[in-house]
């Protein structure tokens, strides 16, 4: 057999299978395997290091780790900004003989070493390096379990603190984002820079008897930072976490399947040209510029014609009531119960296992514009066939998606955004009903019209957020009149 990707996930020979397995699980493997795609995570364990890139993120990230690394080591006094440059400059004469010979153009390397400087200059807003007390860089934490599962993982600084008349540790991460997760963010999905810390406290308590009091996470672009709480609640909840984390992976290994995961990131992943889920759905537009994006690859093989899950089900089949010789269930389940299709867990994660979570807010959203789609098929006497389910989910959704990626980016049904904008939709839909039996052009107008006047609702809403002074406008509202009817 060879590797294949399919609809449903990366199917892996045992070859493949080897190089994907972990025998310790990371922070950020735990995040990928249970909140980002499975199959884009294992296809990354196949291709390993590509054409090595100076100015890719993750190239950009080393390079700011490195220099911060050998700034820590340093006699506390010597931290400097002038040392960080030094630091770099020197690194960056090596990588043009080896790893970057990109950085022999005397541009490239300018382009370099400012893009790099950007990435870590936050650090001296953050705290000035002189007058921290740094017990370890990079410090390893292998060989140990964490929740009886191998860890493994390096604290980029760990520091000795006072805070709340305590002395102890302080694990300390970089990152070098683009976005500093918000309140919001974090509540909706999860806290992995968190758990990252959270996780690193964990281990340090297993090898070393010193407290550790806090946690500390450095955005270096921005110069801002945030403390994260060690409680040992806290940090037994993430380790509980990081267990299931571990017996997902364990099951997909099992399974020699690692399963897809569509969504926004599709985007950006190798595989978006080739990948039959992602081409199945609106996330199938490259967005790496065709920089990283595959058009064809000897690593696996690609499948779209395996069968889903909706197999055998004919779109036209109608699950009204009183349809002859097939009740409304036994059509339903044919549809949607061919396996145990929804996990069930916190509402923050969305993918459970590679499945949908049934608990999730994106759950209740998918739920929602199903449920109102049948609803306005049925309000119009329109035969309810899944055809004509699927087609008005699939438009209602285009509706509220639209809107939402020009109000916060997104297209997740996981974000309250989205949340409103169905709202708003239904709202809408009382005043414009959809236009059943008009033809392709009339529908057009109609989703025009519809998306206009849910944007045009949002940006009230948005407006009036943005309003300090809420008062009556009297003269306004005298000039409004309903439209007359000419005889
Ligand atoms: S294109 Fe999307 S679904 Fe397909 S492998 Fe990549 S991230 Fe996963």
């Amino acid at each position: 057999m060879v590797s294949t990707l399919t609809r449903q996930g990366l199917h892996l020979d045992a070859a493949d299978l080897g190089k994907v397995r972990r025998s310790a699980l990371s922070a950020s493997t735990a995040r990928a395997l249970t909140h980002n795609c499975a199959a884009g995570y294992a296809f990354g364990k196949l291709t390993g290091e590509t054409a090595p890139d100076p100015f890719a993120a993750t190239t950009q990230g080393t390079a700011v780790h490195a220099v911060l690394e050998e700034l820590y080591n340093l006699p506390a006094g010597k931290r400097t900004r002038r040392r960080a440059a030094n630091i770099l400059l020197s690194m960056v004469a090596q990588w043009r003989h080896d790893k970057y010979p990109q950085l022999n153009d005397p541009v490239t390397r300018q382009l370099f070493i400012a893009d790099v400087i950007g990435k870590y200059q936050g650090i001296f807003e953050i705290e000035d390096p002189r007058d921290t007390d740094v017990v370890a860089t990079e410090w390893p934490l292998a060989g140990i379990e964490l929740g009886g599962v191998p860890f493994i993982g390096y604290v980029d600084v760990t520091q000795r603190v006072t805070a709340r008349g305590r002395t102890g540790l302080r694990p300390v991460d970089h990152k070098t984002s683009n976005r500093i997760p918000d309140k919001r963010k974090l509540e909706l999905y999860g806290d992995d820079h968190g758990d990252q810390i959270r996780l690193y406290a964990a281990g340090l308590r297993k090898i070393q008897d010193e407290p550790v009091i806090e946690g500390r996470i450095n955005y270096t672009r921005h110069g801002k930072s945030r403390i994260v709480a060690v409680s040992v609640k806290r940090v037994a909840q993430t380790v509980g976490e990081f267990a299931r984390a571990w017996d997902i992976h364990n099951g997909m290994v099992e399974q020699a399947m690692f399963p897809t995961k569509t969504g926004p990131l599709c985007g950006w992943c190798p595989l978006v040209q080739l990948c039959p889920a992602a081409q199945a759905t609106k996330f199938n537009t490259d967005r790496t510029d065709s920089q990283t994006a595959l058009c064809a690859t000897d690593l696996i093989a690609i499948d779209p014609a395996a069968p889903s899950r909706e197999a055998g089900v004919s779109p036209t089949s109608t699950v009204s009531p009183g349809e002859p010789g097939k009740s409304t269930n036994q059509a339903w389940e044919g549809l949607i119960m061919a396996e145990h299709v929804l996990a069930e867990d916190k509402p923050w994660e969305e993918i459970v296992g590679g499945k949908l979570n049934g608990a999730s807010y994106a759950a209740t959203g998918y739920f929602g514009i199903s449920s109102l789609a049948y609803e306005l098929l049925g309000r119009h006497d329109v035969p309810i066939q899944r055809i004509a389910v699927d087609a008005m989910t699939n438009v209602l959704a285009a509706i509220v998606t639209d809107v939402q990626d020009g109000l916060s980016g997104s297209t997740s049904f996981q974000e309250g955004t989205n949340t409103r904008l169905r709202g708003v939709l239904r709202t809408v839909l009382e005043s414009v009903p959809p236009p059943f039996g008009e033809d392709a052009s009339t529908w057009e107008t109609w989703i025009k019209m519809t998306t206009g006047h849910t944007r045009s609702i949002a940006a009230a809403a948005v407006r009036l957020a943005g309003t300090d002074d809420i008062t009556p406008d009297l003269d306004t509202l005298a000039s409004i009149a309903p439209l007359r009817k000419k005889d």
